[in-house]
């Protein structure tokens, strides 16, 4: 006899970044959910995106949604005569984005690439809803503000990255004194045995090359310097309330294990899945229930062995940095995070070499530490800072490309 899900499946969904990987994901299991529950589950009330409006009018004509919504301003035009004819209203610009956040539903999961998504996001945190979080550029930027208008708000936060979804898997809070140690595993990337002198030359087809997740070019370039791990740990930090020497990392190339936890008794729990975000997608919409997925399943026999080995610091500055900006706390993190956007593009865009992303962050933390240690209360002040560490890190990527 099949489960009564249906408090689960009649949930409302807003998919912030519909178009991305983790947006295009969601919809999968949506469309899994679909077939399995019925064709009315998971009604969704928005869907938005930056650029692609080709895709969003697709995904609109085939999901139903109330509303689709473009970021791109210069696109509204396209986007409504694409839906025309289908009473699917829509709208466009950055400020649409927001107010679509901010629309009535039950979960918003925010995959929106970058620092962008932290005004949709608050938007959402603020009128309680549950927020299934994919992002971790809003975290990182504004941890204690984002930690406290959760709070404020009653809003319901489940991670979706998949380290830390299965880190809410495995913690249990009521014995929180016993947690000695929450390990992230890293891919390690593409460039995981690459010795430095070839890192150098690396371009951005080989860094986006992910061994075993399909990703956003920007997140996949995160892989490759581990900066993405490093923005893991911060992240970890501020969802779990765990000070960062209780914060570790492994690499593990094979991508099974993804988060471990060690209690006070000498019991290790570990989270097993194969390398398919639609996994902790699917458990992040029925928490706290469990359902269907259409996610490639574990086969450990085929496996056949799983190795875990130190990172190399020496390779890979980045994940020190992210430490560091970790244990200084203020406005370090964000400017870690403004920086390595503006890098990022950089080395996409051919402006800069694959070891400078590294040097960009550092140079930019370095010209900053005088007045990166005062929080800023409100969101316009994190902006702010975000905003100067990209205007700095964007003159010395200038200044390395010249
Ligand atoms: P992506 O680049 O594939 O998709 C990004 C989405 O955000 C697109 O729909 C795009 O239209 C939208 N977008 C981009 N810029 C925007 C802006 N300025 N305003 C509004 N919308 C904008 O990225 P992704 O790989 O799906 O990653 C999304 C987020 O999830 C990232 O923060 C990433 O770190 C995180 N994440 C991704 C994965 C993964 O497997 N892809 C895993 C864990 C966490
Ligand atoms: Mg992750």
């Amino acid at each position: 006899m099949m489960a009564d899900l249906s408090a689960v499946t009649s949930r409302r969904v807003t998919v912030l970044g519909s178009t991305g990987s983790i947006g295009v994901s969601t919809l999968d299991v949506i469309a899994h959910a679909r077939e399995t529950y019925g064709a009315d589950a998971f009604p969704i009330e928005v869907l938005t995106a930056q650029s692609n409006v080709e895709l969003l009018a697709e995904q609109a004509r085939r999901f139903r949604p109330r509303m689709a919504v473009i970021g791109d301003a210069a696109r509204g035009g396209a986007l409504k005569q694409m839906l025309a004819g289908t009473g699917i209203e829509s709208a466009a610009g950055r400020e649409a984005v927001i107010e679509a956040a901010a629309r009535p539903s039950d979960v918003v999961m925010v995959a929106i690439v970058g620092a962008a998504s932290l005004a949709p996001a608050l938007a959402a945190v603020r009128r309680g809803a549950t927020i299934a979080l994919a992002n971790k550029e809003c975290i990182v930027a504004a941890g204690d503000l984002f930690r406290r208008a959760v709070a404020e708000s009653g809003a319901t936060l489940i991670p979706v990255d998949s380290e830390h979804n299965a880190a809410f898997q495995l913690l249990n809070f009521d014995e929180a004194h016993a947690i000695e140690r929450v390990t992230l595993t890293a891919s390690g990337g593409p460039f995981r045995d690459w010795p430095s002198e070839r890192m150098a030359v690396a371009t951005p087809e080989q860094a986006v090359a992910h061994p075993n997740w399909s990703m956003g070019a920007k997140i996949s370039v995160d892989s490759a310097t581990l900066m993405n791990k490093g923005l893991e740990l911060i992240e970890a930090h501020f969802l779990f309330s765990l000070e960062p020497d209780r914060l570790a990392v492994l690499v593990h190339p094979q991508s099974i294990v993804h988060c471990l936890v060690s209690y006070a008794d000498g019991s290790t729990l570990a989270h097993l899945s194969a390398p398919d975000m639609r996994t902790p997608i699917a458990h992040a919409l029925a928490w706290p229930r469990r359902m269907s997925s259409p996610s490639r399943r574990l086969d450990l026999a085929m496996l056949n062995k799983l190795t875990f080995e130190v990172p190399d610091p020496e390779r890979f500055p980045c994940l020190n940095l992210a430490q560091t900006c970790l244990r200084q706390g203020g406005l370090a993190p964000t400017i870690l995070n403004a920086a390595n956007e503006v890098a990022v593009q950089a080395f996409l865009g051919r402006r800069i070499g694959f070891l400078d992303i590294a040097r960009v962050v550092e140079d930019t933390l370095s010209a900053r530490t005088a007045n990166s240690t005062a929080i800023p209360r409100d969101v316009d002040g994190i902006l702010d800072a975000d905003r100067q560490a990209r205007d700095l890190a964007d003159t010395i990527c200038r200044r390395m490309a010249a």
